[in-house]
């Protein structure tokens, strides 16, 4: 297209060309422009497409209330939950109205996980390491389908390559949830982030990227101003908000999980670039120590936590900065980890997470849930058992808001560039159509969500349906 727009614009100059591959890659396919449609080939799933869903007879958890509805009917029009009553709504009979017999079963809102890494949460890492790309791509794919389908309509990506991949989500090439992506996550020589080999350090100053950097994995910057262009280089390619690592890790080899990593003004510099685009940082950062600097430096969410004391956990409920927690144990779902330096961090990091959830109750931390699987695909699975084990610190209707209504507050953080905006997490008029039906009550048994091939009964993400084995 672009030689025959070239032969009947004569004097086109490189500029204008450049400008025009530009935009022609920015824009995003319009369902119909895709070339997919063959015979045998079912069309893409839109919102567009979904037309009308009634559930009928269903009771709700809306996300927030510790208790069931009374029985009602919700109506799903196009991609929004457009009506609740608990009287017969009408449609339209000319309308494509797909009514679902809920018999009193449970509808709520579609699952969160605000810490999940979509491109590595299955895949062995030393497979990442070492594989083509593409090859790991279609892996993520396969997994993001996995990820709806156990009822995880929304994912918060902290750190990978993710961005073609919620594009084709979002435009239904593929099937998975909605990802607010981070982009590569951003650290020092020595931090969190460094997966480089030896022989990709020392770096080079202006020199060639690590191989996890070129995958968009990990982005190494050392300086405030080395931090803002890494920022805005993932702000650029769509991140809704910049993820950077304010301390030591365990799988990670080069860093001691006490220390602290960036100082005050390179963390801030971070703060700045995702402000102006609307947006936040989270940080990565267990001890207080590490914690205190990332909220001085204008941090609005911290991840994990584990190791935290009283007063850094008082700091955030009176700062209002999020805490992004997760039930971390020494138990079945512990990570695998051949290296006997992470294991021991592990188990420190292990030791702090019944203190980490009680203090975040006690002083009424705004909380959300997150998993943060990495390079396994048994633990992807068990994703829902993961948020079922919440319940150990709080009621299950607690641990369920945690994951849905308090989660979806959390997504809309990322303000003006969020890419789904309207209400996530909720069962409400005017709110996105993301819903489970679910076999059996969450609120009394949350062990539900820990079966999501029984219990979710119809998987709905913007109106479309993506799952129903109900009885017909
Ligand atoms: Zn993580």
């Amino acid at each position: 297209m672009l030689t025959r727009l070239l032969k009947c614009v004569p004097g086109m100059t490189l500029m204008f060309v450049a400008a025009l591959i530009v935009g022609l890659c920015q824009k995003s396919l319009a369902q119909g422009d895709l070339d997919l449609e063959a015979p045998g080939l079912e069309s893409l799933p839109t919102p567009s497409k979904a037309g009308a869903t009634l559930f009928q007879n269903v009771r709700i958890f809306d996300g927030k209330t510790p208790t069931l509805s009374k029985s009602v009917n919700v109506l799903v029009t196009g991609e929004t939950i457009e009506r609740i009553s608990s009287a017969p709504i009408a449609v339209d009979p000319s309308t494509n109205v797909r009514a679902i017999a809920g018999n009193g079963r449970v509808l709520m809102p579609g699952l969160i996980d605000a810490h999940w890494h979509a491109f590595m949460a299955a895949t062995p890492q030393m497979t990442l390491m070492i594989s083509d790309p593409n090859y790991l791509q279609l892996l993520a794919a396969r997994q993001a389908q996995a990820t709806l389908m156990r009822g995880f309509t929304t994912v918060r990506d902290l750190g990978g390559p993710v961005f073609g991949l919620k594009r084709a989500i979002d435009e239904g090439v593929i099937v998975g949830p909605r990802i607010y992506p981070s982009g590569a996550f951003i650290s020092q020589t020595s931090g969190h982030g460094d997966f480089r080999f030896p022989f990709e350090v020392p770096r080079q100053l202006g020199g060639p990227l690590s191989h996890s950097e070129i995958e968009g994995i990990a982005a190494i910057a050392d300086s405030p101003d080395e931090v803002r262009v890494r920022a805005r280089e993932q702000l650029r390619a769509g991140a809704s908000q910049i993820k950077l690592m304010g301390g030591g890790g365990v799988a990670s080899p080069y860093n001691p999980i006490e220390s602290t990593q960036y100082t005050e003004p390179e963390i801030h510099a971070a703060v700045e670039a995702a402000e102006n685009w609307g947006t936040y940082v989270t940080v990565h950062a267990y001890t207080p120590r590490a914690i205190r600097q990332a909220v001085a430096a204008g941090v609005k969410c911290i991840e994990h936590g584990q190791l935290i004391d009283e007063p850094t956990a008082k700091l955030l409920a009176d700062k209002g900065i999020w805490w992004s927690l997760q039930p971390f144990l020494d138990d079945q779902d512990a990570p695998p980890l051949a290296n006997p330096v992470s294991q021991k961090k592990a188990m420190t990091v292990f030791a702090g997470t019944d203190n980490a959830y009680r203090l975040a109750k006690k002083y009424k931390v705004k909380t959300a849930f997150g998993t943060d699987i990495l390079f396994d695909a048994r633990l992807t699975n068990r994703q829902g058992a993961i948020l079922a084990k919440v319940a150990r610190w709080c009621s299950p209707a607690e641990a369920l808001k945690m994951a849905t209504a308090d989660n979806g507050q959390l997504m809309a953080l990322s303000g003006f560039i969020n890419p789904y905006p309207g209400k996530l997490g909720v069962v409400e008029e005017g709110a996105l159509a993301d819903l489970l039906l679910v076999d059996g009550n969450p609120l009394e048994r949350i062990d539900v969500v820990a079966d999501p091939d029984k219990s979710f009964l119809v998987i709905m993400k913007g109106g479309v349906i993506y799952k129903d084995i109900l009885p017909k």
